[in-house]
């Protein structure tokens, strides 16, 4: 099926063969496993603040509804197009398989920058693309929730336009929302602490001290700066971090404290110091303990994996490594401990789905009862990888893709065909 193209689509496509040759799925299976059951792409006209009309185009990919509803991110980036949006869909399956969440997965967004809108403008894109979606998802179909370029304000605005539709408030449509509108207490935080978690376990493992460790971050949205300022209440020294517009680096520790409040009061990075002020491009490459890519795909190629100088690897982004890339990582797997995409930054979707949980039932619980539910979940799925890799001998990504690849595989064998 080509209408879904590009070269992250082909990086699913290729994690997942590896992952079906290893698990020995046969040929035949491996197109029902992979290709999404279903796309919708839709026109998001609205007033520009200035009277004239734009267009522009959204998207939402349904990968598989085997396992009960499907469950992703919406992002709003220039250059969106459907075969991104088929890749971060098909990752969120085996990502929800693998942390044993009921759902399938799913991913959606609109063509928009999200940085060259008024805020009215953004608000008129948001709910035309859920009033164009409203026939496509529901609380039982496919839920919705923020990603890059979306955020808490938005997913309000998305379950308010379908709840006015529905005739009734339907908190349950959508996760990620402000917790005065429905959201969890602890949702907004959740993809960076769970990276910490994680990271945590690797440090142990490898026996490195948090106080004697430095930390890069890429990216500084909601995944990284909740990373950075969580790293750092553990005493590890953050010495670089960058968002789109700036790029910091410093061997004596960045004030992450300070860079949140300017991205709070600036909405990014540039303008917070002009000391410090680092080449973007040499950031990955730089010498530290932690590694985090928190913000878009592909930016670990072969030639950045040759030069890494870090010991862990700590994958925050969607798809941050690409298969190439994979095979210098495989290399180097006694230097580097990878933590792949699929767990590293899982905390998110698992607590979409107590977000999810508590909404249907009305019956919401406290901060510590949200965290201690989400280590747990996170706890099991590191077991489960580490577990893998002993047994087989295999890197950590093929461990992680081959449980929840597995997964699915298992519950579309048991029911049929349909879904
Ligand atoms: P966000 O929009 O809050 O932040 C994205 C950050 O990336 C911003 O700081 C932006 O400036 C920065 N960025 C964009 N282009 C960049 C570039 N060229 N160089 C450096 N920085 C750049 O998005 P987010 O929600 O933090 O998502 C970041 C990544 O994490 C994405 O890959 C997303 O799919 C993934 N993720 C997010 C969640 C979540 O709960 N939000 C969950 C799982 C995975």
């Amino acid at each position: 099926m080509d209408i879904y193209t590009g070269t992250f689509f082909e990086q699913a496509r290729e994690n997942f063969a590896v992952i079906a040759d290893y698990l020995e799925i046969p040929l035949h299976q491996r197109d029902r496993l992979l290709l999404p059951k279903r796309a919708l792409i839709v026109a998001c006209p609205i007033h520009r603040d200035d009277g004239s009309e734009v267009v522009f185009t959204g998207y939402r990919v349904q990968h598989h509804l085997t396992m009960g509803p499907t469950k992703g991110g919406t992002r709003y980036a220039a250059n969106l197009h459907l075969g991104e949006v088929a890749a971060l869909a098909i990752s969120m399956s085996w990502k929800c398989a693998l942390a044993g969440l009921p759902y399938g997965g799913a991913k959606g967004g609109v063509a928009v920058d999200p940085y060259g809108l008024s805020r009215r403008e953004l608000e008129a894109v948001s709910r035309r693309y859920m009033q164009e979606m409203i026939p496509f998802v529901g609380p039982k179909t496919d839920v919705m929730a923020p990603d890059m370029g979306t955020n808490e304000q938005v997913m309000a605005w998305y379950m308010d336009t379908y709840s006015m539709y529905q005739g009734q408030t339907v908190t349950e449509i959508v996760t990620g929302k402000p917790v005065d509108a429905g959201g969890t207490v602890g949702r907004r935080e959740a993809t960076g602490r769970g990276v910490v978690h994680l990271v945590g376990r690797a440090m142990e493992r490898l026996k490195m001290n948090p106080i004697e460790s430095t930390a890069i971050i890429q990216g500084f949205g909601n995944v990284g700066s909740v990373t950075a300022a969580t790293l750092a209440q553990q005493g590890v020294r953050v010495v670089g971090a960058s968002d789109h517009t700036a790029c910091y680096y410093d061997s004596h520790g960045l004030d992450v404290t300070a860079m949140i409040r300017h991205v709070e009061k600036h909405g990014v990075l540039a303008g917070y110091s002009s000391e410090a002020v680092f080449d973007p491009a040499q950031l990955l490459t730089q010498p530290c303990d932690i590694l985090v890519p928190a913000a878009m795909e592909q930016v670990i190629t072969a030639d950045v994996a040759r030069r890494l100088k870090c010991r862990i690897l700590a994958e925050g982004a969607n798809g941050p490594t690409t298969p190439e890339a994979d095979r210098v990582l495989n290399e180097r797997q006694s230097e580097i401990f990878v933590i792949p995409d699929i767990l590293c930054n899982a905390g998110g979707v698992v607590v979409s789905y107590f977000e999810w949980v508590q909404d249907l039932q009305q019956l919401f619980w406290t901060e510590p009862e949200v965290r201690d539910r989400l280590n747990r979940v996170l706890e099991r799925a590191f077991q489960a990888v580490m577990a893998r890799v002993e047994r087989d001998k295999v890197p950590h990504r093929t461990a992680a893709l081959a449980i929840g690849v597995e997964k699915v595989q298992k519950a579309k064998l048991t029911r049929g065909l349909f879904p």
